[in-house]
């Protein structure tokens, strides 16, 4: 038996629909379950990103210097990385905050729209924001690029079954696009 691909899927500032995607595929988990090991996930509650991963689905955009922290590690430990949905992709709905900026953010969410305001801004539970949002390859080279808001659970598939087959690999490699 061929040896199981080890997959990590990876959650930075998205809404985590692109994950409930994935979940979509139904029965079609239990063959891939055959075929690859959840090495990191939010499905496996992992801590810690694992080297020698041969594919990593990053979910979201960059937004923090926590997620930057996170990509950075995921890029020196990953074979390929695909961008898994719009926000990965473009920015999308997480780079709205862009229009604004971090400080008037911050300002309209814990200041002025707040039912609860303290007059404080959390400092320990949110990671300090970067002054813009960006998509995956503004800080990475990434080797392919799923979009859709969210990628359909079939084309999730059907890019998982091409890399365990081992067709995807040369291409993506050869096309791998960003910083
Ligand atoms: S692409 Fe859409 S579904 Fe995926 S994280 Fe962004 S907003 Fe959510």
């Amino acid at each position: 038996m061929a040896e199981k691909i080890r997959l990590a899927t990876v959650w930075l500032d998205g809404c985590s629909g692109c994950h409930m995607s994935f979940l979509d595929m139904d029965e079609r988990l239990i063959e891939l379950a055959g075929l690859v090991d959840v090495v990191c996930s939010p499905y496996v509650d992992t801590k810690g990103f694992p080297e020698k991963v041969d594919l990593a689905l990053v979910e979201g955009s960059v937004s923090s210097e926590e997620d930057l922290e996170k990509l950075l590690k995921i890029r020196k430990n990953s074979r390929l990385i695909v961008a898994l949905g719009d926000c990965a992709v473009t920015g999308n709905v997480s780079a709205m905050r862009n229009l604004v900026g971090v400080e008037k953010a911050m300002v309209q969410c814990y200041d002025e729209l707040s039912d609860h305001n303290t007059g404080k801004r959390p400092c320990r539970v949110v990671p300090p924001l970067l002054e813009r949002v960006a998509p995956l390859h503004e800080h990475v080279a990434i080797d392919h690029f799923l979009p859709g808001c969210p990628p359909p659970a079939d084309a999730i598939y059907a890019l998982l079954k091409s890399v365990i087959s081992g067709e995807a690999i040369d291409i993506f490699e050869h096309t791998r696009f960003g910083k």
